[in-house]
């Protein structure tokens, strides 16, 4: 028997905190489950668990680099105005029958670093579009959705250059399951006490129902209108279809919708983003009526302000979410180049889509009631990081008051 350096126990649990802590998916319920073909073994574990709890069919839907790396190489100049329209028609028609969705994130952060940018940004337009309908169901919250990471070799050597691939592909592994909570004797119960800690701070910055955000700190001197209406959440939540589920893991931040017009002054980012196999760094932009006026960054400065004009909303932000400093992943002191973990590294902010779920009610409200509101409306969704052991943030109330929330990136209320 050969060694592999994913340990099998672990990825065993973390398949079954997907499906029962991540997705909690019910009898009979059908499941879409989207991976790289380097997540295999996940993929098989995760059917696994999921007829186990009951699934009615699971559909996995595989993608892969070197069929993706075959478009850019090969394909006519046409194709990259196209998409699969009808894989996503068939998505958003899978979750109107209340189809449960997962998707394991771990392609090579990289994939697309050598190619077109022109290329590349005509190709995410183009999904973007036909992903909208099947997106929106998942941004409404109308079903009950997961994500989880696996550990490819080529993310592992991305955040491990200087390692073996194998040693690389350990501790990436090894940082997911920590990260995930699977590495600890019950990671069900683990779970239930992590979300109660979320639920106490979510219910403290609901009840204060702050106006806005002052954030201050090296770079950074805004102040981030919120909207009106919003709510705050993290961890467990309830969708439409009447699950609680967990949609991220790992998750640490609380989070919820910014006002569309109303963000005024700087902000600079603390960490790189990976974005479609580009590192954007040093971010630096300045926001006038909620609207990103002029953006910087010493790394990625092209590519960043190309998907901000994707559309209207690309220069607005739809997210605030807030993290300690002391979270686990902050002090993992690992950047992973991917979102569903650096996000949790930091107090962050993401450019573009809203969710309705931030706001009260926000189940019942149209997309023109969110908008009205201060939701912001946008194809993209990306976020950064603006988080650090050096930001203060105080909520201002409607009346003027101010209430600290956090100092030098910590929680300042026990
Ligand atoms: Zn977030
Ligand atoms: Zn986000």
């Amino acid at each position: 028997m050969t060694r592999t350096p994913i340990d099998p126990v672990k990825l065993d649990k973390l398949a079954e905190v997907a499906i029962r802590v991540g997705l909690q998916l019910a009898e009979g319920q059908d499941l879409v489950l989207t991976g790289p073909s380097t997540a295999l073994p996940l993929i098989r574990k995760i059917a696994e668990h999921a007829y186990k709890a009951g699934a009615g069919v699971v559909t996995p839907i595989i993608s892969d680099e070197e069929v993706i790396l075959a478009r850019y190489r090969h394909a006519n100049a046409a194709s990259f105005d196209k998409a699969a329209n009808w894989l996503y028609e068939g998505m958003a028609s899978a979750f109107s029958r209340n189809a449960a969705r997962l998707a394991i994130a771990g392609d090579n952060p990289m994939m697309l670093a050598g190619q077109d940018p022109a290329k590349v940004a005509r190709a995410n337009k183009a999904n973007s579009m036909a992903y909208k309908p099947a997106l929106e169901k998942i941004t409404g919250f109308d079903v009950n959705w997961n994500i989880v990471a696996y550990p490819s070799p080529a993310w592992a050597k991305q955040v491990f250059p200087d390692d073996a691939e194998d040693v690389a592909i350990e501790k990436l592994a090894n940082a997911i399951f920590a990260a995930s909570r699977v590495d600890l004797a019950d990671p069900i119960s683990a779970w239930k006490e992590h979300n109660a800690n979320l639920k106490k701070r979510w219910s403290w910055l609901n009840a204060h129902a702050f106006a806005s955000l002052a954030y201050t700190g090296p770079g950074t001197d805004v102040t981030i209108g919120l909207a009106d209406g919003h709510q705050w959440k993290g961890g467990a939540s309830q969708s439409k279809n009447g699950i609680t589920c967990n949609p991220n893991i790992p998750t640490e931040e609380v989070f919820t919708t910014p006002h569309a017009l109303r963000v005024e002054g700087y902000v600079s980012s603390t960490k790189p983003l990976s974005h479609n196999g580009t590192l954007i760094d040093g971010i630096r932009v300045k926001f006038e009526g909620g609207r990103i006026v002029e953006a910087k960054a010493t790394k990625g400065e092209d590519v960043l302000n190309k998907v901000m004009d994707t559309d209207e909303g690309g220069r607005r932000i739809g997210e605030v979410a807030l993290v300690p400093h002391s979270s686990p992943i902050s002090q993992s002191g690992i950047l992973f180049y991917n979102t569903l973990f650096d996000e949790n590294a930091a107090s962050h902010i993401a450019l573009g889509q809203c969710y309705a779920d931030c706001f009260i009610n926000g189940k019942s409200l149209t997309p023109e009631q969110i908008q009205a509101q201060g939701g912001n409306k946008s194809l993209i969704h990306i976020d950064w990081m603006i988080g650090s052991d050096k930001i203060d943030i105080d909520g201002i109330k409607a009346d003027g008051s101010r209430v600290p929330v956090m100092r030098k990136g910590e929680w300042a209320t026990a």
